[in-house]
């Protein structure tokens, strides 16, 4: 309920989540969650998000923008802990518990960022690539932070404080040498192992199960391979769940058939993703702003501008474009699950103050919520900073939305046939249209379809046709006619609907895979529908009759 009023309300729906969470967290009146279910299912959410992400990723791309991801990461990290430890430092607290403070304040939250590029389409985009780069770099050094913490407390407190939490895998009182070389031992083998015999193995799981016939068990297959590999990451080698997650997806993308597979198994994924948010709203307790409002002040500036500025900064500074720099940026602008898990580590071994967390979770989630507003203001900035800097050189190629408003630019044609959908149906008819002459404008949401149009020098709308104000740049009221080309019965609805509306003669050809289907097209003023499977059977009959004339006129059977 909650997402779909942001929605009505055109903020983003991740907005509505962390309200819900707080709604129903323990410190607002009412109905509260059981905190601990939420999270475990927040979990199962994550790890799937990262295994999808994974199966949309290939280790070449992941090698190709490690030159800007690693000194970037890195150093925005040491330079935000700089920040945060100054801030620490001012608000009187010991030094190690000031650099705690600091480092959680330098990781920005893997899901925010994802799903931030996701709505976006920006994953598959050169710059979506450098900021999932930045992420994974981020997710590894975090890796070490957490283990080197309780050799930090040793050397602090002397011995190790008993309690829950505290144990992470490396045994108390090693030295901190001996805790890095036992890291970085165990990432190592984690990623030799999922490379040499993960990528054998996982994909040839997936044929035997596949050979099984049975759906349920391929569904199961792919789960658990997504879980298992997680929950190994995490228990033997002490990398996070998320990380080895997207490794799994990693090995899944190397082959297009498991791929596609595995990312037709995984249903259920948004729904439990978003639950993430609302676990982080639980958390939120409205006092502080009351309690420490210039303190939390301090923190957001922080997290949302001066964190910004650096990684915008060295981006630009590894000689990446503008848009590239602006797109970390904004990404960039906000904390998450990582800084609670280090403040909680923080504060279980006695090295950080419960101010110090609280204020970790109001920047959180005040940055989470404001991070939409990045992204906007990153749109906004971008014509601004290119006119101004003469070396920067617009990428034509990379102009889709940084903002989830913008609209496209309306076409000049007329006369058009309008395309909505460049897949399997709609390349087939564009390619008819082309070899006919017939002049036609598309509208397609994959970058992948995108390209291949532009490649064709064919107008496009880069955007989903559904979306409000979309199809008006299509000029409907002008067009020759609209081939709806898109398998979700939903959205073709959506955009009939609106195509009806601009132009009352349009004619309107609509694609359908069942009777439903056709009725319900028909019904909201489509004037032909194109039912798939039954042109299917039609082609196959044609064919059957075929192969009985041609043996009748051979004269081998007699009919
Ligand atoms: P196929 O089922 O292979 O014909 O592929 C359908 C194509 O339509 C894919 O390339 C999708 O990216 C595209 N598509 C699906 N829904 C929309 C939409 N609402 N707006 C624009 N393109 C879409």
């Amino acid at each position: 309920m909650f997402g779909a009023i942001a929605n009505h309300l055109k903020i983003p729906t991740l907005v509505g989540y962390l309200i819900a969470g707080i709604a129903v967290g323990p410190h607002t009146p009412g109905f509260v969650a059981d905190q601990a279910m939420v999270d475990q299912l927040a979990e199962i959410g994550v790890i799937l998000l990262m295994f999808g992400v994974g199966l949309h990723f290939s280790l070449k791309d992941l090698l190709s923008v490690a030159w800007v991801a690693v000194p970037g990461a890195v150093l925005q990290m040491i330079a935000a802990t700089g920040l945060g430890m100054g801030l620490g430092l001012l608000l009187g607290w010991s030094l190690p518990a000031s650099l705690i403070f600091g480092l959680a304040l330098s990781v920005a939250s893997t899901v925010v960022q994802l799903r931030a590029l996701q709505e976006r389409r920006l994953v598959d985009t050169d710059r979506g690539r450098i900021s999932v780069g930045w992420l994974v770099v981020e997710d590894l050094a975090m890796v070490f932070v957490l283990v080197l913490l309780p050799a930090l407390a040793t050397a602090v407190h002397g011995a190790l404080p008993q309690g829950e939490g505290t144990d992470v895998g490396v045994p108390a009182g090693a030295g901190i040498g001996v805790a890095i070389a036992v890291t970085a031992a165990k990432i190592a083998g984690f990623v030799a192992l999922m490379l040499i015999v993960g990528r054998r193995v996982v994909p040839w799981l997936l044929h035997i199960i596949a050979h099984t016939g049975s759906r349920e068990l391929f569904r199961l297959g792919v789960l658990a391979i997504a879980l298992v590999v997680a929950l190994g990451a995490a228990e033997l080698f002490d990398v996070s769940l998320a990380l080895g997650a997207f490794f799994a997806g990693l090995i899944l993308a190397e082959s297009q058939l498991s791929q596609r597979a595995a990312e037709e198994s995984l249903p259920l994924r948004e729904a439990f993703a978003v639950l993430f948010f609302v676990s982080v709203g639980m958390l939120f307790d409205p006092m502080i702003l009351v309690e420490a409002p210039l303190a939390t002040l301090a923190v957001l500036a922080i997290i949302l501008v001066l964190r910004s500025l650096i990684a915008y900064g060295l981006v630009i500074a590894l000689r990446q474009s503008v848009t590239s720099a602006l797109t970390v940026a904004a990404g960039r602008a906000q904390i998450g699950e990582f800084s609670f898990i280090l403040v909680e580590l923080g504060v279980a071994l006695a090295l950080l103050p419960v101010a110090g967390r609280d204020l970790v979770l109001a920047g959180a989630i005040i940055s989470m919520l404001l991070n939409p507003l990045a992204f906007l203001a990153a749109q906004r900035l971008r014509p601004l900073i290119e006119r101004d800097a003469a070396t920067a050189k617009p990428d034509a190629a990379a102009t889709p939305d940084l903002e989830f408003e913008r609209l496209p630019e309306p076409t000049r044609q007329s006369g058009h046939i309008v395309l909505v959908g460049y897949g399997r149906v709609g390349s087939v008819v564009g390619e008819a249209l082309i070899a006919r002459g017939l002049p036609f404008l598309a509208i397609e949401m994959s970058e992948r379809a995108v390209a291949q149009l532009r490649g064709l020098a064919i107008e496009v709308i880069d955007d989903n046709a559904a979306r409000a104000g979309v199809l008006a740049a299509a000029n409907l009221a002008g067009a020759r006619q609209l081939v709806v080309a898109i398998p979700n019965a939903f959205e073709a609805g959506q955009v009939i609907v609106q195509a009806r509306a601009a132009n009352p003669l349009l004619p309107i050809v609509a694609r359908a895979h069942s009777d439903a289907e056709v009725d319900y097209l028909s019904g909201l003023g489509a004037d032909t529908v194109i039912m798939g499977e039954r042109e299917i059977a039609r082609g196959m009959i044609a064919l059957v009759d075929e192969t009985l004339e041609e043996t009748r006129q051979a004269g081998l059977v007699p009919v």
